[in-house]
């Protein structure tokens, strides 16, 4: 979380920070900031709320400068205000940072620096690290690059930082661990930024940071990096291959009904190549060569966060119900700390749309370290989780901009369906007809995705009806129930409407209790084997006078008796139903978020791409 970006060279760096800076406002929104060098004077605008709250304060100053850098934040230490806003100065106002992730020791080092005289101005962490650098570069009488580097080795935690040093105006220093940095190279000027959006319109030729690396970049157009160890790298320099007209909204109103009208799209770009229904064969990318691994692993475990941890869920009914394996669905946030007990006979599928989740990438280091097969599913290409595991997929659905995750759930679910899919094949637990009916009707899914997004204008129908509701319940049996889980957390997310996803059959013990007439309760009723269990279920709901919103099968009259509302999505392989069904609950949650006043793409307190704890 926290978009950070930087710039040196000998264009005016106001113009890039900002046009950056909006470009990752998805990333955290609470204040925005930017420090520019200019003939020796280092100016520091910076503002609680938008990235256009700090336009419109800046307008009135001193913008030039072609050497500056840029922050939105997401607070973890101290409320967002401007005091806390970054970039931070140092005591002697000879130094700034911009920083994204928490110095977990801060609380020591801040004490000790405290005895030493230093004042701190916020409540933050990052400036206790920069005032720790200035201490170093002092006392020690170290270069800039010196003292970020012998600072880096005292503090625990997570970074990205860019600082920049008055007295050194030609060189920014930029330095990672756990939290992303891809650096831009131009023609004797450098970008640096938390994802490559910024930097796309100016250069394609890009270098990712890796843990524990710190980069010096040059006005003269010199990259030197080295590790916190003080041994030299030499970079890597990769080709970005990203769309510019990808990050822009396109003539939608909001990124997240882009999104959400992208899915037949991405679904099929995700299939492409990697299955053929008519040969009856399925080829994901690092399977083979894992091959003897995966087939004899002993248990798959499934690790996520949020929306990715319900595409998990999907996962393991899928993985068990065709290939037969025992599969475990873990928060990566509790499996990290609680002992797990992982071998080498352990597939784990660490799933996140960013590759960056801070969780997630520490649940796999630990199960690295005992000897597990990691395989990862991730949306970002060359992000930090596909680099740490042995094997993967890429979802390839493009950059997913708005915050609440829409398209980036529909194709983790599309490679878990493969994945599932291919280990049956290998393991001798599906007929080779079986195979290619799912195929077949998996070909079909983009189509079905598009006849259901037809149902647009319905779907907001049903929205004005509820959407001054206080509470939501969303129920669902079997694949359907992960589905029930992530379309209460779209509603939760987007229109602060307080939701549960519960299993269907759960209901009656306990959540039944809440059920009045003022009570919505949304049924995932898209799969054929829990149909007559589902009509149970809602005839009790309705006994209890609970409004019943609807996600069924088209032509389902029974149901259609029943409901007070409801949404007729196309039948497809029931294996499949969850990429059809969550798509209208995902535009229930928009269309509700909206008659409420809600930013559906910025929501309150959120931010993607979850880098910190
Ligand atoms: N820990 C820092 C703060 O609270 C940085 C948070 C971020 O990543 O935006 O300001």
């Amino acid at each position: 979380m926290c978009g950070i970006v930087a710039y040196i060279g000998s264009r005016e760096a106001y113009p890039i920070l900002i046009k950056g800076l909006r470009r990752l406002e998805y990333r955290g929104y609470d204040s925005a900031g930017v420090a520019l060098l200019n003939k020796g004077n280092l100016s520091v605008y910076k503002k609680e709320g938008k990235v256009a709250v700090l336009e419109d304060f800046a307008k009135n100053h001193d913008i030039a400068g072609n050497i500056g850098i840029g922050h939105t934040r997401w607070a973890t230490h101290g409320v967002p205000c401007d005091r806390n806003a970054h970039p931070h100065l140092s005591n002697s106002h000879r130094l700034a940072i911009i920083h994204n992730g928490i110095i977990e020791n801060y609380a020591s080092l801040k004490a000790e620096l405290e005895t030493r005289g230093y004042v701190f101005e916020s409540d933050t962490d990052t400036e206790v690290l920069l005032n720790l650098i200035e201490d170093i570069q002092k006392e020690e009488k170290r270069t800039i690059e010196e003292a970020v580097r012998v600072a880096l080795n005292e503090v625990v935690g997570a970074y990205a930082i860019v600082v920049i040093d008055k007295n050194e105006p030609d060189k920014i220093i930029a330095a990672r661990k756990g939290s992303p940095l891809v650096i831009g190279i131009g023609q004797n000027e450098f970008f640096v930024a938390s994802d490559a959006s910024p930097i796309i319109e100016y250069t394609n030729n890009v270098v990712y940071l890796n843990d524990e690396e710190f980069a010096v970049l040059n006005r003269n157009g010199q990259l030197d990096i080295k590790t916190l160890g003080n041994l030299e790298k030499t970079p890597y320099i990769q080709k970005l291959e990203m769309d510019l007209e990808k990050i822009e909204k396109g003539g939608y109103e909001h990124f997240m009904l882009k999104e959400i009208y992208e899915q037949p799209q991405v679904i099929l770009d995700c299939m492409r190549g990697r299955m053929n229904a008519e040969q009856g064969w399925i080829k994901l990318g690092g399977v083979n060569e894992y091959a003897t691994r995966i087939n004899n692993a002993k248990r798959i475990i499934i690790t996520a966060c949020g929306t990715s941890w319900h595409s998990g869920l999907i996962g393991e009914y899928l993985i068990e119900e065709l290939a037969r394996v025992p599969v475990e669905v873990e928060y990566a946030s509790e499996f990290r700390y609680r002992n797990p007990i992982v071998t080498q006979n352990d597939v784990v599928l660490a799933i996140s749309q960013s590759g960056e989740t801070a969780d997630t990438l520490s649940a796999i280091q630990i199960a690295k370290e005992r000897q597990a097969l990691i395989y990862g599913i991730c949306n970002v290409i060359g992000s930090s989780i596909a680099r740490e595991a042995h094997a993967g997929s890429y979802t390839h659905a493009g950059p997913e901009i708005g915050v609440a995750s829409t398209k980036a759930f529909t194709v983790q679910v599309t490679i878990l369906t493969l994945m599932a899919l291919q280990l049956a094949q290998s393991k001798g637990t599906i007929s080779q007809s079986r195979l290619r009916t799912i195929l077949y009707e998996m070909e079909q899914v983009p189509e079905k995705v598009k006849q259901t997004l037809k149902l647009d204008v319905k779907i907001k129908e049903i929205a004005a009806k509820y959407f001054e509701a206080k509470n939501f319940l969303y129920l669902g049996r079997g694949l359907a129930f992960p589905i029930a889980l992530e379309g209460a957390l779209k509603l939760k997310e987007i229109s602060y409407i307080h939701a549960e996803g519960y299993p269907a059959a759960e209901m009656k013990h306990g959540p039944i209790a809440l059920i009045d007439e003022n009570m919505p309760v949304v049924f995932i009723a898209t799969n054929k084997s829990a149909h007559e269990k589902i009509v149970s279920n809602i005839q009790e709901v309705k006994a209890r006078k609970g409004k019943v919103i609807a996600i069924i099968l088209e032509g389902d009259e029974t149901i259609k008796g029943l409901a007070d509302d409801y949404i007729e999505v196309p039948d497809t392989d029931e294996l499949l139903s969850p990429l059809v069904a969550i798509v209208p609950l995902q535009l229930l949650s928009y269309h509700i978020a909206l008659m409420r006043g809600c930013n559906v793409d910025q929501p309150r307190n959120l931010a993607k791409s979850v880098t910190v704890e």
